[in-house]
């Protein structure tokens, strides 16, 4: 199903998934989707992709269609990037995802990293115009950043190209992760000055130990409140209570931005069914979603 239609419908619960790596088989990824699917019922899963030779793109495709496929058929989102992928390489992408049944591809343009280099698109939103020229059925989401996209100058010229990105024609954005959610109402209140209509999904990660909200801060530009850091401070060295303060915030972001009435709610789990329940339950308690 295109997620465009879903979110023209109601107000969405997804989940995100990174496809095997590494030591990780194809069949523990299927198990982990299997798993959210049956205890969260998310309104789509999305997974992510990684180009730059690490054969990472073949198992997006792989998981998406089997979140497509079995058992309960779920409607999958793609990723795509443009970095690194050629036009040869999108147009086979896009026929595999035709002949899969995955209806959504997000056209993302992939973090700038030694030997991913742009070949035919330069940014994403020449990729959202290549996808919605070629096959205009598939329903593209794209990205958006409330704290601004770290290589901008300004929020304001962001938001400029990302009205580019609504001209060459997405039909949603799943925002950055953020740990302040007036970040996000402030953002959201510029999009309807600069005219940006479509449906914003905002994207929000548990975080699960001190040593992985560095790094996710530090790559994306994500800022990282002091109340964040007094949660960690005081959950110590313990792992378990690092990630029970993560849920606990994550939780309480996820009880305002719903209460604050958004398109949807889409959970950054980094492959972990545990963090994908319990922000589900959260959602459940206060009336957000039915289960
Ligand atoms: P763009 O929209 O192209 O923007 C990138 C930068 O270029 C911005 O600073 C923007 O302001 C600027 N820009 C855009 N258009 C123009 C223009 N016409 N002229 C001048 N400047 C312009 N990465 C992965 O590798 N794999 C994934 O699966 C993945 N999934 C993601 C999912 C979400 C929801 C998000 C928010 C990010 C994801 N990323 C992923 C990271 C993403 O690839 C990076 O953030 C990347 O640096 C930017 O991608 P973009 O699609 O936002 O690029």
């Amino acid at each position: 199903m295109r997620i465009r239609d879903i979110l023209d419908r109601k107000q969405t619960f997804s989940v995100e998934i990174f496809p095997p790596k590494g030591e990780m088989s194809v069949e523990s990824a299927r198990s982990i989707s299997e798993q959210m699917i049956a205890e969260t019922h998310p309104d789509w899963i999305s997974v992510t992709f990684s180009a730059g030779g690490s054969g990472n793109s073949g198992n997006t495709l792989a998981i998406s269609a089997e979140i497509a496929r079995t058992p309960a058929p779920t409607t999958s989102l793609a990723h795509l990037t443009c970095l690194g992928s050629s036009r040869a390489d999108v147009d086979a992408y896009l026929d595999a995802c035709t002949s899969a049944g995955i209806d959504n591809v997000l056209a993302l343009r992939g973090d700038r990293t030694p030997g991913r280099e742009a070949i035919d698109f330069e940014h994403a939103s020449d990729l959202v115009s290549y996808i919605k020229a070629r096959n205009p059925q598939i329903c593209v989401g794209g990205a958006c950043y409330p704290e601004g996209h770290v290589e901008c100058a300004s929020l304001d010229e962001d938001i400029e190209n990302l009205k580019r990105k609504q001209d060459a024609g997405v039909d949603f954005l799943v925002t950055q992760l953020f740990f302040e959610n007036e970040d996000f109402y402030r953002f959201r209140e510029r999009l309807v000055r600069a005219r940006i209509k479509v449906p914003v999904v905002v994207g929000i990660m548990p975080f699960t130990s001190t040593r992985q909200i560095q790094r996710m801060a530090f790559s994306c530009g994500a800022s990282i409140p002091a109340k964040v850091v007094r949660r960690l401070v005081a959950a110590g060295d313990s792992e378990e209570d690092q990630r029970k303060a993560g849920v606990e915030y994550a939780v309480g972001q996820l009880e305002d931005l719903a209460a604050n009435g958004v398109d949807g709610l889409h959970i950054y789990s980094m492959n972990k069914p545990a963090v994908a329940r319990d922000t589900y339950e959260a959602l459940r308690r206060c009336g957000y979603v039915r289960g």
